[in-house]
């Protein structure tokens, strides 16, 4: 499990995480909401180690990581897809899942990984020789999570991974992430797309200027007034959102 304690992060003066305290179980799917600006970012950024801690803890199953490195944290298994996906843009399709692997020698092993990364994305194995940058936004966004479950994550972050995907293409993309959960893994999801990523999530967590405002299961979240209201068109409420009545 990964689980944070009373997390804060102060850039200058401006408090950008506020004592948040969440926890992810391995084999579920917790989705973060929350407006432009309202800390998503920077809570993947304090998980993976990007940024560093004004007060709080972090611990990966028992293990205290506070301190500990972003490469560290991916040695014991906790893997991040940041938001831009942070591809190697002049290298191959290949070359970049390589990297992903870094944090093993056993070659036997790492081909096994390969093969189940093109078993999930097959796209990524028809163009395994393409230079990253030519690939399309979908198939960049397949590479980014490719290459991060070549380290055999137990936890994965991706943050806003939708992010230019079109509506067909983004639902493609959460059945995956949702069999990744599936597989064992546990899966932070940062998302603007909340109505999508409400229905493949168990967790859910909203955050608003730093601060958790509510967390609970994804399908509570749902039929929240507040979030339907903030993410989902208030409008839509009645026609989209109506609790199944049973
Ligand atoms: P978005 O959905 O727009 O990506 P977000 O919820 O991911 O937003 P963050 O990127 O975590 O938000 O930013 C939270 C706040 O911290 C914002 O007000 C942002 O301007 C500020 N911030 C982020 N990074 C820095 C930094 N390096 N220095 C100063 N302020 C920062």
């Amino acid at each position: 499990m990964i689980e944070t304690t009373d997390l804060s992060v102060i850039y200058g003066r401006h408090v950008a995480l506020e004592n948040v305290s969440l926890k992810i179980e391995r084999g579920t799917l917790t989705v973060v909401l929350g407006s432009n600006g309202a800390g998503k970012t920077t809570l993947v950024n304090a998980l993976s180690g990007m940024v560093p801690l004004a007060n709080g803890s972090i611990k990966l199953d028992g293990r205290d990581i506070t301190n500990e490195p972003p490469h560290l944290r991916v040695q014991l298994r906790l893997a991040t897809v940041p938001q831009g996906r942070g591809l190697f843009p002049d290298m191959s399709v290949e070359d970049n899942l390589a990297l992903g692997g870094f944090v093993s020698d056993d070659k036997e092993e790492l081909q096994q990984r390969l093969e189940s990364i093109f078993r999930i994305f097959p796209r990524l194995n028809e163009r395994r020789k393409q230079a990253a940058q030519t690939m399309s936004g979908g198939e960049q966004q397949m590479l980014a999570i490719g290459r991060a479950l070549m380290s055999a994550p137990a936890y994965l972050l991706l943050d806003e991974p939708s992010l230019g995907l079109s509506p067909v293409l983004t639902i493609e993309l959460f059945k995956t992430i949702r069999k990744i959960a599936d597989r064992g893994v546990g899966v932070l999801l940062v998302e603007q797309n909340a109505l999508q990523s409400l229905k493949i999530a168990e967790q859910a967590i909203l955050i608003e200027i730093g601060r958790v405002v509510d967390k609970g299961p994804a399908a509570g979240l749902r039929y929240d007034p507040a979030v339907i209201d903030a993410y989902l068109g208030g409008g839509s409420r009645t026609k989209l959102l109506s609790p199944p009545r049973d």
